[in-house]
Order: C-alpha cells, then sequence, then structure tokens
C-alpha cells in the first residue's frame, strides 16, 4: 500500500499504541540548549535518573549566548549562570556539548544539519519550535516543551498523536530575486497561521525539487509559523550529496546502503495525502511581513489589505496589526523607513544566505539611520564567510559581524529592538516583542531583501535594486 514518508517513519518509530491512542515514538536525535533544558535536567538529578541514550543527545549554546563579546564569563550574569548550567549537566549526563571552545558551536537547527547528525528517516526532538527545519532532510523534526525534554532525556520515548499530511506542490521557476524565504511567506499568507494545525506539511513540486538543502531548511523552519508541527521534503540526490562527508553521517558502504535505504522513504506515487494544495512559484513576488504575524505579508510591490474588504472574522485582527505597526490600510510596504537590519537565525543565517545578501551589499553602505548586524548561524558559517571574505564585505559596508548565535531572532540576549525601532529581519517571527521591546516592530524578508533595506534605508523591491550597478545606491 502506498505511504507517505511521514507514514513510513513514524511506523518505524512506533514503540506501541497508547491506550488514548497516541503513539509512543522512540526518538533518534535529541538536540538540547540552555533554555528549555536546566529544569528537563534538574527533575532528572532530583529522581535519580540518567539520560536513557546519551549518545543520541547532543547540546549547544544558541538562545542566550552574547554575540558580541564571546569571552567567558559573559557579563550578563543570566548567560553566565545557564551555560555553566548546560555545561555542569552535559558532564554529568555524558553528553557531548558544543561550546564556544569547540569551533561548531551555534544555532541547534543548523548545527545538526551541518554536522550530519540530522539524516533521512529520523525522529528528530528539540526545546524549540523551529525543530521542523531537520525535516528538510527527510526527518519527522518536531519542537517539544521544557516537560517533553524531560522525557525525552529520561526515556527517549515521547507520547505523540498522528498529524494528517498536507502535500504543498511549488511549480515552476522561481524569478530572480525570489527566495526560499519568500515561498514559506507567501504559503503561510495563502494557508494561514493556523492553515496547518494537526498537520505535517510535505513541501514537493519543481521548485522544491530545484532547492538547496539551505532553502528547504528556511521553508521547513517556518512551516510551525503557519500552525504545521512538522514539516518535511522528500529525501533525493541533493539531499545524499549535502551529507555526503560531514562528521557524523555514514562513509564509505555504510553511506551507499543508507542511500538505498532513505531513497525507499521518500513518499509513495499516490500516497495518501490528506489534501494537495498547489501554488505557481513563477507568481511569488519577494515578500515581506507587515503585521504581528508571519502569515500577515504582501508582495513588495503591493499596498497593505482594507479591513473593510476582508472577511468579518479578520478585520479585528488586520485592524490591531495596522495600529501596532502605526500602517495605514491600503498603503504600500515598500518605502516603509526601517531603523534596524538583522540577518541571521536558523531561518536564514547559513552561507547561502550570507553569500546572497553580501551580493547586494558590496560596494555599497548601510544607511547612516540604521543600525545592522549580521550574525552568522554557527562558528562553521562564521569561518567560511570569513574564508570568502563576506565578513569585509559586510564590515565595509557598515554592517557589524558578530558571533554565532540566535541573537535578535528572540532576544534573549544583548541584542534586541529598542522603543519603537522597525527592524528588517531574516529571522522567522514579528510577533510583538518578539525583538525584545514590546513595542518594537519587525518586517520579515528574505536575507537579499534585507541587505537592500539597510543599504537604502527603507523596505525596496531587491529585483530592481540587482538590476542596478553597484555605486548607484551608495
Ligand atoms: S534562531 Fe530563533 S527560532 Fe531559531 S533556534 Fe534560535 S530562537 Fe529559536
Amino acid at each position: 500500500m502506498a505511504r507517505t514518508l511521514f507514514q513510513k517513519v513514524w511506523d518505524l518509530h512506533r514503540v506501541r499504541t497508547l491506550s488514548n491512542g497516541q503513539t509512543q515514538l522512540y526518538i533518534g536525535l535529541h538536540l538540547v540548549h540552555e533554555v528549555t533544558s536546566p529544569q528537563a535536567f534538574a527533575e532528572l538529578r532530583d529522581r535519580g535518573w540518567r539520560v536513557r541514550a546519551p549518545e543520541r543527545t547532543f547540546a549547544t549554546l544558541d538562545h542566550i549566548v552574547p554575540t558580541q563579546a564571546q569571552v567567558r564569563p559573559f557579563l550578563d550574569v543570566m548567560a553566565e549562570s545557564m551555560t555553566e548550567a548546560l555545561e555542569r549537566n552535559c558532564r554529568e549526563f555524558g553528553i557531548p556539548l558544543f561550546d564556544l571552545a569547540s569551533g561548531r558551536q551555534g544555532i541547534v537547527h543548523v548545527i545538526g544539519p551541518e554536522m550530519g547528525l540530522t539524516q533521512p528517516g529520523m525522529t528528530i526532538a528539540c526545546g524549540d519550535s523551529h525543530t521542523s527545519t531537520h525535516g528538510a532532510f527527510g526527518a519527522i523534526a518536531f519542537g517539544i516543551g521544557t516537560s517533553q525534554v524531560r522525557d525525552v532525556l529520561a526515556s527517549q520515548c515521547l507520547a505523540m498523536t498522528p498529524l494528517k499530511v498536507r502535500r504543498i506542490e511549488v511549480t515552476g521557476r522561481l524569478a530572480s530575486g525570489v527566495y526560499a524565504k519568500d515561498v514559506i511567506l507567501t504559503i503561510i499568507g495563502r494557508l494561514g497561521v493556523k492553515g496547518g494545525n494537526g498537520h505535517a506539511y510535505e513541501y514537493a513540486g519543481e521548485v522544491v525539487d530545484r532547492m538547496t538543502m539551505d532553502e528547504r531548511m528556511t521553508i521547513c523552519n517556518m512551516s510551525i509559523e503557519g500552525g504545521a508541527r512538522i514539516g518535511y521534503v522528500n529525501p533525493d540526490e541533493t539531499t545524499f550529496q549535502y551529507l555526503e562527508g560531514r562528521p557524523y553521517a555514514p562513509t564509505g558502504a555504510d553511506f551507499e546502503r543508507a542511500k538505498t535505504w532513505w531513497r525507499g522513504l521518500a513518499s509513495d506515487p499516490g500516497a495518501p495525502w490528506d489534501d494537495i494544495v498547489v501554488l505557481d512559484g513563477s507568481k511569488i513576488t519577494p515578500t515581506v511581513t507587515w503585521g504581528i504575524n508571519p502569515g500577515q505579508s504582501v508582495g513588495v510591490d503591493d499596498r497593505l489589505p482594507e479591513p473593510g474588504a476582508a472577511p468579518a472574522g479578520e478585520r479585528a485582527g488586520l485592524a490591531e496589526a495596522l495600529e501596532f505597526m502605526d500602517f495605514r490600510a491600503g498603503q504600500p510596504i515598500a518605502g516603509t523607513k526601517i531603523d534596524v537590519a538583522f540577518l541571521g537565525s536558523c531561518t536564514n543565517g547559513r552561507i547561502s544566505d550570507l553569500r546572497e545578501a553580501a551580493k547586494v551589499v558590496a560596494g555599497h553602505k548601510v544607511s547612516p539611520h540604521v543600525r545592522a548586524l549580521v550574525v552568522p548561524g554557527s562558528q562553521s558559517v562564521a569561518k567560511a564567510a570569513e574564508r570568502e571574505g563576506l565578513d569585509e564585505v559586510f564590515r565595509q559596508a557598515g554592517f557589524e559581524w558578530r558571533g554565532a548565535g540566535c541573537s535578535m531572532c528572540l532576544a534573549m540576549n544583548p541584542d534586541r529592538l529598542q522603543g519603537r525601532e522597525v527592524c528588517a529581519s531574516s529571522s522567522n517571527r514579528n510577533f510583538k516583542g518578539r525583538q525584545g521591546s514590546p513595542m518594537g516592530r519587525t518586517l520579515l524578508m528574505s536575507p537579499a531583501m534585507v541587505a537592500a533595506a539597510a543599504v537604502a534605508g527603507e523596505v525596496v523591491d531587491v529585483r530592481s535594486w540587482m538590476a542596478e550597478p553597484a555605486g548607484a545606491h551608495a
């Protein structure tokens, strides 16, 4: 019988069906960071329990780690104490920790793939909702809360309810200047921030087939912003080429055997998807959020919605967002002045993102009224960028070049918006207060669009920017 990848991986990891209908699911890889793990480790210690599978558990520092002065002890007392706690817990429970001295530290959803820990057919859990990122490899990956972090540490299992599977096919070709970020913002804008509730999203179609692994990670990362717990792409040659030679990937004959098995996990033709949504990729334009959730977005050459023209149930939400953002219904998004430009996060803090942004800023200067920072997703990304001279391109343009971490994605560190600042951000959430100031305003967009906004000092269409010679916007 034809099955989806989701069904195959779920069935392979089913320990048993619980009396309430949930599945006891074995977790192949558990990723841990400093913020959602201290309480879980404390409960294990209180009960005298050990970590069930330390060889399947890996830790890093990302959420709270400062990105400016990464010298211990950190000036931020809370960051230092959470870091010490993670170090102590990893030592005591025998878990590898990719700390600042390891050369491999970084955002949990960046380092898992780049080290080859993330592989097709795995079940992956982590105390961060953007764990869906790892689905780009054909894994079933989902975020969990602190009590579930404890459960996985103690048992390597979770009680989970099976999900429906929606296949989202993006057909055609993306135009130049249109990126994976624009694809996922468009999907969320069309299906809504709750449209994926109870679902796994399977991304497919010519546009997804042609995407690099970095691009697939960007779309899977934001599945959760569309309400889906999980997003995945069926593994293919692009997946295998990315994994080959990574430190934790199988090698030699084992890699060849793994490839055969991974290939067989892809959804079968005619699999029983619960529904199929088709989008024309050639119609997607550079997309910018204007509101207070990632579904409130428009094409860069479009105008903001009129609440009065929306269905009755949506009007109040649209009006609230317009008021908070200080926008008028019907105004264009292009030309919106920005104060801060943030390049980074697990959505768009990879080397390919920095390359695209660097192409845009090369030869230009950041607008005098804009504070701009680049925060590589990992130490490996930072090193690769420095080898290519990208750090110098950004520095010469007036960007700050920081150490790896989550930074202004959630501002649990000194990287924060002030007051009513408007931030062009390559991250994944634009909720009120997300970037550190309760009244701060976030516009989500692709890294290339952030770079163009940093130089122009306002939201601009990167397509026209790319068509002009360097120096035209200096
Ligand atoms: S970059 Fe943002 S979304 Fe990603 S792991 Fe860090 S806090 Fe979570």
